[in-house]
């Protein structure tokens, strides 16, 4: 069947090429590491498609593995930059390139980092996009630390668990909105942008998985600083340790006391006996802002 994009140069990876490639290199995926390894060339192309990446962009991508995402985005883009944790797939990521897709090889740059820990000194071009099936257990942090440290991002399409998917694009008022929904939020515009089955895995997981779409807000409507940053999520987390609460309760020990949350809340134009779940990005930076009492004498 043919499908809409058009054919690239690259040969993506089956499920023939993901075992044989694995036993190769007694590749044993591993949990700990969330690896599992898409094997179908649709759902590849499919997230290349909704994440609008072109040929001037540099992907950054988390996690490469054996390479199934990593071929088709070769395919459009400029440069793709992967930083992949595990040794054995990051090493074997180039010759996978040089045997599918040998005039694209110039494009890819391999970085063996932790995609927690990256930073933009490691990686040898500015990255534009984040495309990734991110490792499904550390993808909020991952998520939020490419965001913070790569200014350069403008946008990211991730695969991500669905309930995680859901969680990140999650708007105020809802039952699953929460810390990753508001972090997300301080950075952009998230939603979401698709599903996908657990069948185009091996292994095959017992979830099933969502993507998300995040772009960056083009004129930042608030400071993305470190220090402004670490001050609006500290609340944040706060708010939400205790969600069932008040967020006068819940605030008082990141306020000091419950009065002194009081205050700072109807000082930012909260209702104190609101609860975290109902406050959007905007609203924990106008309480971050509020200024501490002034200590005298
Ligand atoms: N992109 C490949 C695909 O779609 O088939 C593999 C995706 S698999 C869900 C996640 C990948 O992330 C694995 O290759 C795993 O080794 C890697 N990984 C796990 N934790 C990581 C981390 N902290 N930093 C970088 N890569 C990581």
């Amino acid at each position: 069947m043919s499908d809409s994009h058009p054919r690239g140069q690259a040969a993506l990876l089956g499920p023939a090429e993901v075992r044989s490639l694995a036993a190769e290199f007694d590749i044993r995926p591993t949990k700990q590491l969330g690896q599992n390894f898409v094997h179908d060339g649709n759902t590849v192309r499919k997230i290349v498609a909704v994440s609008g990446v072109t040929r001037d962009d540099v992907v950054l991508e988390v996690g490469p593995g054996l390479g199934s995402l990593t071929l088709a985005l070769l395919d459009v883009v400029e440069k793709v930059v992967a930083v992949e944790i595990d040794p054995k797939l990051a090493a074997r990521l180039p010759t996978t390139v040089a045997e599918r897709a040998p005039e694209l090889s110039g494009r890819l740059d391999v970085v063996l980092e932790d995609a927690m820990k990256v930073l933009p000194s490691q990686v040898p071009a500015e990255p534009t996009a984040l495309v990734a099936n991110l490792p499904y257990n550390v993808a909020v942090p991952v998520l939020l630390h490419l965001f913070a440290e790569f200014p350069s991002l403008r946008t990211a399409l991730v695969m991500v668990q669905a309930e995680v998917a859901d969680r990140l694009a999650a708007r105020p008022g809802s039952k699953i909105y929460g810390v990753p929904s508001v972090k997300a939020n301080f950075f952009g515009e998230v939603r979401r942008a698709g599903a996908v089955g657990r069948q185009v895995f091996w292994p095959e997981p017992k979830i099933e998985s969502g993507l998300v779409r995040i772009d960056r807000f083009e004129v930042p409507p608030w400071p993305i600083d470190a220090e402004h940053r670490r001050r609006v999520f500290a609340v944040v987390d706060a708010a939400f340790a205790q969600r069932r609460k008040t967020l006068r309760a819940a605030l008082a020990g990141w306020a000091g006391s419950p009065s002194e949350a009081e205050r700072r809340l109807v000082a930012a134009g909260i209702d104190p006996t609101a609860r975290g779940e109902v406050l959007d990005a905007a609203a924990f930076v106008r309480l971050a802002s509020v200024q501490p009492p002034s200590v005298s004498g």
